[in-house]
Formats: C-alpha cells, sequence, structure tokens
C-alpha cells in the first residue's frame, strides 16, 4: 500500500489533543456542577468520539503498512506490539500506588481479576485502551491477512454490534433469554464488551480502509494547482457536512438510548460509525504538517491525567480548598487539564533530554572516521546549477548510492525542502528507500528492476526506466500499471532501446499497463571538450531529437524529455529539455581536477571526510611499518596511525605516499599501505599531534585543504567512484 508521505497528518494530530482533553472531560465531569444534563450530553455522548479516533489513528497508519512479504508483516506487528506492551506496562507500574491507594488489592482481588484486567479492562480506569488497542490490531492484523479489506471490514463491524448489545443496547439483549445467557457468560469473561474484541476493531478497520481507498488522493504531489485547491475544499466541505449530520444523529441515539434505559454502560454507539468517518476524513483533508509533538503530547495526557485528578483532589485536601478545587466541577477539570499538559510536557522535556544524552551523540558520531555534509553548501549548488539550467528546465536530483555517498535520503529529504521534487536513484531498493522516508515527487529508477517486483514498483509510486522493447512487454503482461520513462541508446551502448529501431521505439508507448511519463538518453562523452568527444556528443543529441520527431510525427507524445546529466549541462547548456539529471555537480565536485567546462559555475563541496587519530609512535631509523613493511624510516620519526582505511572508503591504491591527509593544518604523507580500518601517516616533525586529534581526509583544515578530485585522481579514479564508495562505516553528520 501507499508509503509514508509524512508530511500532513497534523489535523490527525492536533485533534487528539482536543480528543485528550475531552478524555479528561470524561472522567471529571466539568458540567457537573451547573446542569447535570449537559455534562451527560457532554461526557457520555459527545466524548465517545475519543477512543475510537485513536483507534482509527492507529488502524489508518498500521494497516496500510502492511504489504505482501508475510515476514515483514509479521516482523511489523511485533515491533508495533513491544512498542505498546512496554508503554502498557510502564503505565502499569506507574499507577500501582494509586491501586494500592484506591484497594484494588484487597477487594475481590484475585490472580482471575488481575488476568482479566490486564488482557482487557486495563489496572485502572482508563488503561483498558492499550490491551484493546494491541488486541484490536492482533485481530484485524488476523482478518487483513485472511480476507480482502471489506470482508475484513464487516467482520469487525460484527463483532462491534455484539459489543452494542452488550453496552448501549443491552436491554434487547435482555430480551432473548439465550442473548442474555450468552452475554451473562460474555460478563463473566470481559467484565464488559468495551474492551479489543468488541470495539476496538471496527474502528481500526475504518482507519484501514480510510488509508487503502485514499492512497491515490493522499499520494499526490504537495502542489496544487487551483482545480484541485478548489476540488479539496470543496471535500472539506462534504466531509464536515458529513460529521455534523452524523454527529447530530449520533448525539440523538445517545440521548434515546438514556431515554429509554436502554443500556448498561454507554461507551459504544452505532452512529459513531459514520460520524468517525467524516470526523477523521475530515481531520485528513486539512492537510497541515504533521507535528510529532502534538501527538506524543495527547497519549501522555491520556495516560498521566488520572494521576493529576489524584493530585489536585489531594492539594485540595491539603490546601483546605476542596470545596473550590472539586467542588466546581468546571475549576476542578481546568484544573487538572492544566496539570495534565503541563506535566506531559515536563515528560516529554525530560525524555528528550535523556535520549540526548544516551543516543549517539556529536561525540560518538565523530568517535572514529565521519563525513560532515555541509547542507549550505548543498543548498548553494542547487541555486547555482539552477542559475545555468536553460529556461524551463528542471533538475532531476540524482541521489543513487546513497547520494554519492552524501546519505540517500537525507539529501532527498533536504532537496524536498528546497522545493526539487524529481529524483533518480538506480535501484528499487533505493527508490523505497526515499518513499519509506516520506520523499515526494517523482521517483525515477534509472537502472533494470526484475518484473515480479511490479508491485513494489505501483505501490511505492516508483518511475521504471524501460530499457527495452523486451523489457516493455514484459511489464506490461504483469497486468499492473506503473509510470515508466522510455530510455533510448543513442551511442552509449548502455540501458536503451536503439535510436535505429524506430517502430520498437514507437510500439512502447502503446503497452496499456505502462504509463509513460518521459522518454530520455544518455550522453557519454559529454565531459570531454577533445574534438572527436564533441562530435560524438552532439551527434548523440541530433539522434535523441530525431528520434522525438519521428514519434511526433506519428502523432505519438513521448512525454518529459531528457538529455544532459552535469556535464552535459555544464558544457551543452544550449540545448534545453525538461529536465536535467543532475548527480556530481550537486555535491559540489566534477569528476576530475583538471576537467574544464564551458559553463562557469562556483561549486561548493558538500562533504568533507574525517578521522581520527587513535595513535602516535615513535620510529627509529631503518625500521619498517605495515603490512609487507612496504615503508621503511630513513631516520628517527614518528608516525600517526589513523582510524579509516579501505573498508571506509580509502582505496588500499593511496598506500605509500601516493596521497596525504591534513593534520592541524598540515599535509602529512600516507605512509605503508592502506589497511582495511587503519592507514598511517608520517609525522615527524611535528610534536604537537596527539591521541584523539582529528586527520582531514577531504576537505579544509586551516589554510590547508584536500579536495575530492584531488584524492581521485591520486587513485586513478574519479570523484563520482570515490565518494560512492564511502563505507556503511562513516557516520554521517548535516551541518
Ligand atoms: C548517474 C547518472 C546520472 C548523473 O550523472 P552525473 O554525471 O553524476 O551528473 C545521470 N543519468 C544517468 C542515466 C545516470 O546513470
Amino acid at each position: 500500500m501507499r508509503a509514508g508521505n509524512e508530511q500532513k497528518y497534523g489535523g490527525l494530530d492536533s485533534f487528539r489533543v482536543i480528543a485528550a482533553i475531552l478524555v479528561i472531560a470524561n472522567h471529571t465531569s466539568p458540567l457537573l456542577s451547573y446542569d447535570a444534563f449537559a455534562d451527560f450530553m457532554l461526557t457520555r455522548i459527545v466524548s465517545r468520539v475519543t477512543v475510537p479516533f485513536f483507534f482509527m489513528c492507529t488502524g489508518y497508519f498500521f494497516l496500510q503498512k502492511l504489504g505482501t512479504d508475510k515476514n515483514k508483516n509479521i516482523e511489523m506487528l511485533k515491533q508495533f506490539l513491544i512498542k505498546l506492551a512496554k508503554l502498557y506496562m510502564l503505565s502499569i507500574l506507574i499507577y500501582i500506588p494509586v491501586n494500592i491507594y484506591a484497594g484494588y488489592f484487597t477487594e475481590q482481588f484475585s490472580i482471575y481479576t488481575l488476568v482479566q484486567d490486564i488482557l482487557f479492562n486495563g489496572t485502572l480506569y482508563h488503561l483498558w485502551y492499550f490491551p484493546g488497542v494491541m488486541l484490536g490490531v492482533c485481530i484485524c492484523y488476523f482478518l487483513c491477512t485472511k480476507l480482502s479489506i471489506r470482508a475484513a471490514f464487516l467482520i469487525a463491524l460484527l463483532l462491534y454490534i455484539i459489543g452494542l448489545l452488550g453496552d448501549s443496547y443491552y436491554a434487547f439483549a435482555q430480551s432473548n433469554l439465550y442473548l442474555e445467557r450468552i452475554f451473562q457468560a460474555i460478563f463473566f469473561l470481559f467484565d464488559s464488551t468495551r474492551n479489543g474484541i468488541f470495539f476496538a476493531p471496527v474502528f481500526i478497520m475504518l482507519g484501514g480502509l480510510i488509508a487503502a481507498y485514499g492512497q491515490h488522493v493522499q499520494g499526490k504531489p504537495v502542489q496544487r494547482n487551483r482545480v484541485q485547491t478548489k476540488r479539496a475544499q470543496r471535500k472539506t466541505k462534504w466531509y464536515a457536512c458529513g460529521f455534523i449530520f452524523f454527529f447530530g444523529l449520533m448525539v440523538t441515539e445517545g440521548l434515546l438510548v438514556k431515554e429509554f434505559h436502554l443500556s448498561r454502560h454507554n461507551s459504544m454507539y452505532l452512529l459513531s460509525i459514520p460520524c468517525m468517518y467524516f470526523l477523521f476524513q475530515l481531520l485528513l483533508s486539512f492537510t497541515i504538517k504533521s507535528n510529532k509533538y502534538l501527538r506524543n503530547l495527547g497519549i501522555l495526557v491520556y495516560v498521566l491525567h488520572p494521576m493529576c485528578i489524584i493530585i489536585v483532589r489531594g492539594a485540595g485536601k491539603v490546601t483546605g480548598l476542596t470545596s473550590v478545587v472539586v467542588g466546581n466541577s468546571l475549576i476542578h477539570f481546568m484544573l487538572v487539564t492544566m496539570l495534565s499538559f503541563a506535566a506531559s510536557a515536563f515528560v516529554m522535556s525530560a525524555a528528550k533530554g535523556i535520549s540526548r544524552k544516551t543516543s549517539s551523540s556529536e561525540s560518538d558520531d565523530r568517535g572514529r572516521a565521519w563525513a560532515e555534509i555541509n547542507l549550505a553548501h548543498l543548498q548553494h549548488n542547487v541555486k547555482e546549477i539552477q542559475r545555468v539550467l536553460p529556461n524551463g528546465c528542471n533538475m532531476m536530483a540524482v541521489v543513487k548510492a546513497q547520494a554519492y555517498g552524501h546519505g540517500g535520503w537525507q539529501i532527498a529529504e533536504h532537496l524536498n525542502r528546497l522545493g526539487i521534487n524529481h529524483f533518480a536513484v538506480a535501484t528499487l531498493g533505493e527508490g523505497i528507500e526515499l518513499r519509506k522516508k516520506g520523499i515526494k515527487g517523482e521517483v525515477l529508477i534509472l537502472g533494470y528492476t526484475h518484473e515480479s517486483a511490479i508491485h513494489q514498483l505501483a505501490a511505492y509510486r516508483l518511475t521504471q526506466t524501460v530499457v527495452d522493447v523486451d523489457y516493455a512487454k514484459k511489464l506490461s503482461a504483469c497486468s499492473v500499471k506503473i509510470n515508466v520513462h522510455i530510455k533510448i541508446d543513442t551511442g552509449m551502448g548502455r540501458l536503451g532501446e536503439s535510436y535505429e529501431h524506430i517502430e520498437e521505439i514507437a510500439s512502447m508507448y502503446r503497452f496499456s499497463n505502462l504509463n509513460v511519463k518521459g522518454t530520455f538518453t544518455h550522453l557519454n562523452a559529454a565531459d570531454s571538450l577533445e574534438e572527436p568527444d564533441i562530435a560524438h556528443t552532439k551527434n548523440q543529441i541530433s539522434r535523441f531529437d530525431h528520434v522525438i520527431a519521428q514519434l511526433r510525427s506519428k502523432g505519438i507524445d513521448p512525454q518529459k524529455l531528457h538529455v544532459q546529466s552535469s556535464y552535459g549541462v555544464l558544457n551543452y547548456n544550449e540545448c534545453n529539455y525538461d529536465y536535467a539529471r543532475i548527480g556530481i555537480a550537486l555535491y559540489g565536485v566534477l569528476s576530475r581536477e583538471e576537467d574544464k567546462v564551458k559553463t562557469s559555475i562556483s561549486l561548493r563541496p558538500v562533504l568533507s571526510l574525517k578521522a581520527r587519530v587513535v595513535q602516535v609512535k615513535q620510529v627509529k631509523k631503518g625500521v619498517s611499518v605495515g603490512y609487507r613493511g612496504t615503508y621503511t624510516a630513513d631516520k628517527d620519526g614518528k608516525i600517526a596511525i589513523i582510524a579509516i582505511g579501505y573498508a571506509d572508503g580509502m582505496p588500499r591504491l593511496l598506500s605509500e605516499a601516493k596521497a596525504s591527509c591534513l593534520i592541524k593544518g598540515k599535509r602529512r604523507a600516507i605512509i605503508g599501505s592502506v589497511c582495511m580500518d587503519q592507514l598511517i601517516v608520517d609525522i615527524s616533525d611535528m610534536d604537537d599531534v596527539a591521541q584523539g586529534d582529528i586527520a582531514t581526509l577531504i576537505g579544509v583544515d586551516q589554510d590547508e585543504s584536500i579536495s575530492a578530485e584531488e584524492l581521485a585522481g591520486q587513485c586513478n579514479t574519479i570523484t563520482n567512484e570515490l565518494l560512492s564508495r564511502l563505507g556503511e562505516r562513516v557516520t554521517k553528520i548535516y551541518k
């Protein structure tokens, strides 16, 4: 199903706070001092939207993540349950003193009631929510993996109807002897029907249904045109009307249930289902930015407010003000609400402080070898590249291979923020990672994806490159509609259908399951300004233009066109296509130090590579160091061991003084052979180097600097390779 687009659930997040306040109202009866009927309306009817709302949020986010991979699904369920169980256990422990005070362990306490409470009712009145949501999710998970989502919903609805008979409509169950017996048994087992079996599933499923059917709508890119905005506003109105209508009906239902004394308990109403449907859709239609703080605040207030009720009552007793702070129900409610929010905010800032101390802090990230990613430089490069792009040509940011070693989704996320909405990756896995991290816009896979993964292409809204006509047939035969770009080989001899096969190319636009969004080719010598290379490139461009003209003359729209990558733009910016696929230039470097380009542009390198000095030692003249002793000191001297090696992406070709690094602003030679995890530097003439100092492999240190181009040249490669091969152990720090 749809991958996370984490940006626009602010409506839900805000309502969580309102819901938490309603829960407090439910437990403090704010209007009781004034009007018992109004209080009944507020606490026994209106506030009944809160728990279903929380269930729906869970269903909406959990069920949409269910995929076809069974192991992944089970792993997800497990993680979900563990997370909630921890929270539940913590809540149980916090409230044990309250239990003791309230006499929980004296009257009628037995192992049986304890188990019943832990599994269904909660050990304090509000804690039933946790086992409820866990059990409900398990049931929905089971139903969804066995049945269609609609059938699963119907079963959940049936459970809810049974639940209603044990709750608001108990009078009906009592009207029949057999039914009454059944419900006696149910109450013996669970005490009530307000639990994870009868109450939770229908709302969890409802959330899941909304997620399943809302995919296309909510998956749409953020930029809306006027028509879409109008349509969205109309939707909001429609949902608001639906909510008001059914909310009114639900209130009426609640009053009737009360009037005719139908209920045993009144937490479940039939009309809360349509009412919640419209409320949830309304909240989703707001597309406000998600707010994690509000989300956590909501749940914390839920957990902590009973404690605050006790504290307010206790404070009333101590100060002798009970008649005011408890006696006036509205003041009581407001004090409890304020205290609950203050306590929750306090817990959150304390937790943040703790996690900052324990999680991988800066010093851990810089413990050994790390890359500093300068996002301001990235932004500068984006601006510079956009400046030199032809009018109307948009940047497609190439973030394959972890954005050339800079961190794939992190870079893409930042580019999203800078307004870039087209991305290219090399593989399916890279594309999925971007979607899972909430990257918006088009994500084009430049490489081949086996057709067996077609569902993932569709589910994650990835655009696949069609490499030739046979591949087009295979993809289309899968009967899953996907977006594609057609690739033409204009003389590189790599991926793409040959420019000479016009008929085959034309046929690739006619497959019903392939939604062609673009056509492109790749230039293989645009980085060279040698005469034959220029001729070859111009030839490629005219071949591409010719193919496009032929397609158009056949009435085929080739859609968006793109040809140039970084060097294509820098050397041929007279060519104007819809996109330019920019990789290496985004990261602020060229492939080689000696490369000249026609367009003048000021790029700033985004990445610096650093590592710690982990040991400093003296070497006597004639002593050899490193594997096979390839370096022998020709006089008494000193060496430093640096914690970065070829497993981190420092090629072994840099051994034997071919390259250097910077220590305390001085260039020092890398000697001996580069090892897997370390390398050795000659620091004979330096007195002030100590364990823990920082060595710069790429970047600036005081007045000295080493560029990625220089280092790449020293190991006979280009920066593209050097950077994209930085190892996983190199932590990344974004500034
Ligand atoms: C990697 C790649 C690019 C990016 O090239 P740069 O030279 O890094 O800008 C563009 N197009 C295709 C097809 C690629 O594979």
